[in-house]
């Protein structure tokens, strides 16, 4: 269980819950539905990463389903306990990115965090519950649908949040791959790939280092203010198995294929948060250029 009591407020949460949209949003409660029923957390957590890293490569995986219609929003932050937690968790982002920033002399300047329900309008288009937790680089903000994380604890139990916290971390490492300009590399060697396995092995490479970036930040929480409690590590360890490609096409009853890789094994995954959590040092996490992966 973090201990997820933070006296400041971020101004970088907003709350777009209760907002309503015309158009697929009917269908994607259904898909929602189906793909728990069919695959569990596991199927979510796929679509959620899946959907991520669509968003990352510019694409809108949700364009097909989405009918248009307006979003309204509103506006109205309500403090209940899903964006205290939210809250906390960014604030503690906020709080460590700044240190690491500023030991390299530069200034942080933190992404904003929308939680919204049903969908959202992005500068990477519409979202909704099924593309799970993503950032977009376009607007530089990180998505979450709350319900997410509803369905995250009741799989992992009570203290299923360092789960959740892990997610949060994960997306916010794709903002500081965007900062860093490693996203734009990224994007540029896969306009350059020869073909589609060698674009998603540049895909890998960025996830595992998003992964390794949230151990980092899990590293200095916890070095800053005994943040972690016992398990939550491993509670962290079991979210990175649980979305490992390979785990997650066995679980869905198909052929492991590493080619098709997006996020890199449940193995993978795993190594390269314990290589950021290990150390708290981003200097461990360039994926780009290890021997292994
Ligand atoms: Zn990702």
């Amino acid at each position: 269980m973090v201990k997820w009591q933070q006296r400041r407020k971020s101004d970088n949460v907003e709350d777009r819950r209760g907002a309503a949209t015309a158009g697929g949003a009917g269908l994607i409660v259904v898909l929602v539905r189906f793909v728990i029923g069919r695959f569990g957390i596991r199927g979510v957590l796929l679509l959620a990463l899946a959907g991520g890293g669509l968003y990352l490569m510019g694409v809108n995986p949700m364009g097909l389903l989405q009918g248009g219609g307006g979003g309204t929003q509103t506006a109205a932050a309500t403090d209940d306990e899903a964006s205290q937690f939210v809250n906390d968790i960014v604030v503690e982002t906020e709080n460590v990115w700044t240190r690491i920033f500023a030991e390299g002399n530069s200034t942080y300047q933190a992404p904003k965090l929308i939680m919204f329900s049903g969908s959202v309008s992005s500068a990477c288009g519409y979202a909704s519950a099924a593309s799970g937790p993503f950032y977009c680089p376009g607007d530089r903000q990180v998505y979450l649908d709350t319900s997410f994380f509803d369905e995250l604890s009741r799989r992992f139990g009570a203290p299923g949040d360092f789960a959740a916290a892990y997610v949060i971390a994960h997306e916010v490492g794709h903002h500081i791959q965007t900062i860093t300009g490693v996203s734009k590399q990224v994007r540029n060697a896969q306009q350059r790939a020869s073909g589609e396995a060698e674009a998603n092995e540049y895909q890998v490479k960025m996830e595992l280092q998003a992964d390794c970036y949230a151990g980092v930040w899990a590293n200095r929480a916890e070095r800053t203010r005994d943040y972690l409690d016992d398990g939550d590590i491993e509670e962290g360890l079991r979210a990175a198995e649980a979305i490992g490609d390979d785990t997650l096409q066995k679980s869905a009853g198909r052929r492991v294929t590493p080619e098709s890789f997006t996020h890199g094994t449940s193995a993978q995954r795993q190594r390269w948060f314990t290589a950021g959590y290990r150390t708290g040092d981003v200097s461990a996490c360039d994926t780009f250029n290890a021997a292994r992966l």
